[in-house]
C-alpha cells in the first residue's frame, strides 16, 4: 500500500513512521510546502520520497491531508478533484468547517474524516516519533458519508497501529473537542503568560519549576501555526467553554476574597473526581 503525506509534521511524520514500521505500508510519499521539511523527513527516513501533490495523486493509494487545519479546506476538495478510487483522509482537529466544505462534492465518498487522538507540543518533521498513537483512539467523523471500501480500509489501518475507533457525527466531534482538548490549550497559554507577567526573573521560572508547574504549561509551547486555524473554526464552541472556564476561575478568586477555605476544599474534591474518570 502506497500512502502519501500531505503536510510532514508531528503527526503526518509519527502516523508515517508507524504505519511503515508495522507493514501497513509498503511506501511513503512526502508532500510538503517546504522543500525543507521533505529533506528532514528524508534524512530522518520518514518518507521513502518526495513528490509534488499531482505526482502524489497519481501514485498513491491512500492519501493522508496532514496540514494545519485552515489549509485543508482549501486541499481537500482540490484532492477530490483528481482522485479516482483512491482513498482520501484527514487528521485534522476540527471537522464542522471542512466537510460542509465537500458535502456536496462527486468523489465525497472516497474522503474518510479521521482525528487521531495523539500528540505533544512539538511540531514539524523533527518531532515525528514512533509509538505516538499505540493504544489510543481515532474518531471517525459522518462515517456514513464515505464508501463502506474505503471506510474499511480506513479502519484496518488505525487498527493495525493499533488504535481504538470511535464513530462521532462532525458537530458532537467540534463540541467534545473544545471541552477535551482546545480549552486546555488556552488554559495553558494563560498561565505561561500568567506567570510570565507575574515573574520577572525567568531564572527563577526556570530554577522552581516543578513537576507541577512544568505539566500543567507544557502545551504553552505548541504553535500557533496549528492552534490559530483550530480556533478560528471551532470559535463557538470554544467560547462557550471558556466563559465556564473563566466562571469557574472566578468561584476559587471569590472564595479566596472570602477566606472560605472549607468551601475551597470542597470545590478540589470535586475536581478530584476527574481522577476516576481517568484512571
Ligand atoms: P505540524 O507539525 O506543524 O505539521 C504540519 C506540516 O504541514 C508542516 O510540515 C507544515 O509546514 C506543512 N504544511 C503547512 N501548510 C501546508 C500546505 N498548504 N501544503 C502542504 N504542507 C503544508 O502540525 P501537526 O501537529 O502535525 O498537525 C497536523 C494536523 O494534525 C493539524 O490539522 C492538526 O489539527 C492535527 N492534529 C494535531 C495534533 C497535535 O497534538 N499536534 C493532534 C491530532 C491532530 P510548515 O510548518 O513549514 O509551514
Amino acid at each position: 500500500m502506497k500512502i502519501a503525506f500531505v503536510g510532514i509534521g508531528l503527526i503526518g511524520g509519527s502516523l508515517a513512521i508507524t504505519l511503515k514500521e508495522n507493514g501497513f505500508a509498503s511506501e511513503i510519499i512526502g508532500v510538503d510546502i517546504h522543500q525543507e521539511n521533505l529533506d528532514k523527513a528524508i534524512r530522518r527516513r520518514i518518507i521513502d520520497r518526495d513528490a509534488t501533490l499531482q505526482q502524489a495523486l497519481q501514485e498513491a493509494d491512500i492519501i493522508v491531508l496532514s496540514t494545519p487545519v485552515d489549509a485543508m479546506l482549501q486541499l481537500l476538495p482540490e484532492i477530490l478533484d483528481q482522485v479516482d478510487q483512491q482513498i482520501v483522509i484527514d487528521v485534522g482537529s476540527t471537522k464542522v468547517q471542512l466537510l460542509e466544505k465537500v458535502k456536496d462534492h462527486p468523489k465525497r465518498g472516497r474522503y474518510v474524516a479521521t482525528h487521531p487522538m495523539a500528540g505533544t507540543e512539538h511540531s514539524g518533521p523533527e518531532a515525528a516519533i514512533p509509538n505516538l498513537f499505540d493504544y489510543k483512539c481515532t474518531v471517525i467523523c459522518d462515517a456514513e458519508l464515505s464508501d463502506k471500501d474505503a471506510l474499511e480500509l480506513v479502519q484496518k489501518m488505525y487498527e493495525s497501529i493499533p488504535m481504538g475507533i470511535v464513530h462521532l457525527d462532525s458537530t458532537s466531534h467540534d463540541v467534545h473537542t473544545a471541552y477535551v482538548s482546545h480549552i486546555s490549550h488556552i488554559s495553558s497559554f494563560a498561565l505561561a503568560l500568567t506567570v510570565l507577567a507575574k515573574e520577572e526573573d525567568e531564572n527563577r521560572i526556570f530554577e522552581l519549576a516543578s513537576g507541577g508547574f512544568s505539566s500543567t504549561v507544557r502545551l504553552a509551547k505548541s504553535s500557533p501555526d496549528m492552534w490559530i486555524p483550530i480556533f478560528r473554526q471551532n470559535r463557538d464552541n470554544v467560547l462557550d467553554v471558556l466563559d465556564e472556564h473563566i466562571n469557574q476561575l472566578a468561584r476559587f478568586r471569590s472564595l479566596l476574597i472570602k477566606k472560605d477555605f472549607e468551601k475551597f476544599y470542597s470545590l478540589i474534591q470535586e475536581s478530584n473526581k476527574i481522577r476516576k474518570i481517568l484512571s
